[in-house]
This record gives C-alpha cells, sequence and structure tokens, in this order.
C-alpha cells in the first residue's frame, strides 16, 4: 500500500459485502492516467481480504494485459494476469472464430498491443501494404498516434466492402488534463467516412463480462465503472447490478438521473471506489479562495479556435 498505513483493518460496506465478485473498470476507476483514485488500492487490498474475487475488465486499447498487470503492480494493486480482461482480449477471440482460420487480411487502426492481438488471430495484418486498402477486415481501437493516413486506408477498405469490427464506443476517457477521445471517437469518424457500422466487443457488450465470470466462477457480481453508457449499460446487458464512481467520466447529476429514461439505474454511486468499499467519505475539499482578479482584457470564450 502506498503512502498509508490503516490503524485498524478496514470493513467493506453492506452492499459490497452482498456479492462474491467484483468487476473492476481501470480508467476512471482504479487510477486517472498513472495516478491511483484515493485510497484505491487500500480498497482493492480489502476486498480481498474479505474474500472477494476481482476482475479487472477494461475497454483500454492502448496495453496488453501483461503491461496492464505490471502497471497495476506499480501503482500498488495486486493483480495476476488471469484476472485482467481486456478488450484486446475480447477482439482477438472474436477475429479468430470469425476470421482465423481461412487467415483472412486485416487492417488495423490501434496501438501494436491490439495488433499483436489481431495477428494472434490469425488475421494477416496488412498495414503498410499495398493491398491495405483492400483488406478484408478493418479493426478499429483507440490509440495516442492516430494519424490521417490510418483514417484514409480504413475508410477505403471499408468503402470497398471490408468486415468492421472496433474495440468499443467510449466517447472518452478520463487523463490528469482532462478527457481525451476515446475508441468511440474514431468509430465514429470512420462509420461517418464511410456509411458503415462497426460490430463492437467491448463494454456495453456483455461477452466481455461472461469471459470474466467463466474465470471467477458462481457467484453473484457487482460491475464497477465510471462511464454509464459503457460499465452501467454493459453490466445491465450481462444480467449484472452495475454501480458508478464519480472519478472519472461521470458526474453526480448524470450519474442520479441515470434510468430516468428507462435505461439501468446504478445500484450504488459513490465518489470513488473507496467510498463504495469502504465507505469512508472523501475528505472535505478545502474552500475555494475568493474569486482571483480578473485581468480587465481577457478574450472573449472561443478565442483562437479555428473556426468551424
Ligand atoms: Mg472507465
Amino acid at each position: 500500500m502506498r503512502g498509508r498505513v490503516p490503524q485498524t483493518v478496514p470493513t467493506i460496506t453492506p452492499l459490497v459485502r452482498a456479492y462474491d465478485h467484483l468487476l473492476l473498470d481501470l480508467d476512471g476507476c482504479l487510477w486517472v492516467g498513472g495516478t491511483p483514485t484515493r485510497d484505491a488500492p487500500l480498497a482493492l487490498q480489502t476486498l480481498r481480504e474479505a474474500g472477494k474475487r476481482v476482475a479487472f475488465v477494461t475497454n483500454d486499447t492502448r496495453s496488453s494485459a501483461e503491461e496492464y498487470v505490471r502497471k497495476l503492480w506499480s501503482l500498488g494493486f495486486r493483480a495476476s494476469l488471469e484476472e485482467v480482461v481486456t478488450v484486446g482480449g475480447a477482439l482477438q477471440h472474436h477475429l479468430s472464430e470469425r476470421h482465423g482460420m481461412r487467415r483472412a487480411s486485416a487492417y488495423v487502426v490501434g496501438t501494436p498491443a491490439i495488433v499483436r492481438h489481431v495477428s494472434d488471430a490469425g488475421l494477416r495484418v496488412v498495414n503498410g501494404m499495398a493491398e491495405a486498402p483492400h483488406a478484408e477486415v478493418v479493426v478499429a481501437a483507440g490509440h495516442d498516434r492516430l494519424v490521417f493516413e490510418e483514417l484514409k486506408v480504413a475508410t477505403q477498405a471499408l468503402l470497398a466492402g471490408a468486415d468492421f469490427i472496433a474495440a468499443g464506443r467510449d466517447r472518452t476517457f478520463p487523463m490528469p488534463d482532462g478527457m481525451w477521445p476515446g475508441t468511440g471517437a474514431l468509430v465514429a469518424a470512420l462509420e461517418y467516412a464511410s456509411g458503415r457500422r462497426a460490430t463492437t466487443v467491448g463494454k456495453p457488450e456483455p461477452e466481455i463480462f461472461a469471459t470474466a465470470l467463466d474465470r471467477l466462477g458462481a457467484g453473484r457480481a457487482l460491475v464497477v465503472g465510471d462511464r454509464l453508457d459503457v460499465d452501467l449499460a454493459g453490466a445491465h446487458a450481462a444480467g449484472l447490478d452495475g454501480a458508478i464512481v464519480l472519478s472519472g467520466a461521470t458526474s453526480r447529476a448524470e450519474a442520479e438521473t441515470a434510468g430516468a429514461d428507462g435505461g439501468p439505474r446504478p445500484v450504488a454511486i459513490a465518489a470513488d471506489l473507496a467510498e463504495l468499499v469502504l465507505g469512508e467519505a472523501p475528505p472535505l475539499a478545502p474552500l475555494p479562495p475568493a474569486a482571483p482578479p480578473q485581468p480587465p482584457d481577457l478574450p472573449p470564450a472561443g478565442y483562437g479556435r479555428a473556426a468551424g
């Protein structure tokens, strides 16, 4: 545990005690960027001491399961490879069943980790080759080094009839400097350009939770995540309860009004994983200082942004 030694062994909340398994989201739940959310390592350790089994279920496409295990340990979370269920693994399973046997050609918009999953599924990755615009399959997964050429080649392959598989529809994910565009933003661009609709395999599709439950065995499971349209909707699709933490992409007002349109409602809303598991309220934030004096010549909102 980093930076904090509890004086007594914490107990878990009655809500969490009612479940055998917790399916935990990573981005915005266990961490934001490279920093754990408040007391998240303590919350995870307490879950383990209470005999709960956990799986880490992530739509993040930027790393492999092995890399997530290393990151978990580096941030103070004990974790094993079997506990990490990534959308990359779900993509690999999907592609291998549909396209692996015939060694279909694939153009991949994604990180090296995703390229490896596509290749391990038995597909022939044709990125950088002359046949790329005629690939039989386009795989789309958000990544930080996206360039126009990738959108162009993927669009051409899709217009030529390629099968279209995407890692998810997450609009954004939280980072220390604010929200970053997620896989869903990339998928939307390709769908708009091609007029095609992607098949997605990550949350909120239920299969990724089924994979996690397969590994955990029988028991009652609670999904915990920071997105209503991904984590909560995925829990609902898989027939599981979902709790929302406010340490990522969702505001309290959004979480509290979830379900008003007939969609799923969270069984709990907590400031963060620690509050959900340990019941601790986060420390009161100091009152903000009085509004600082503003320079008189601030440019109008939107000044300096490109038009359109
Ligand atoms: Mg998340």
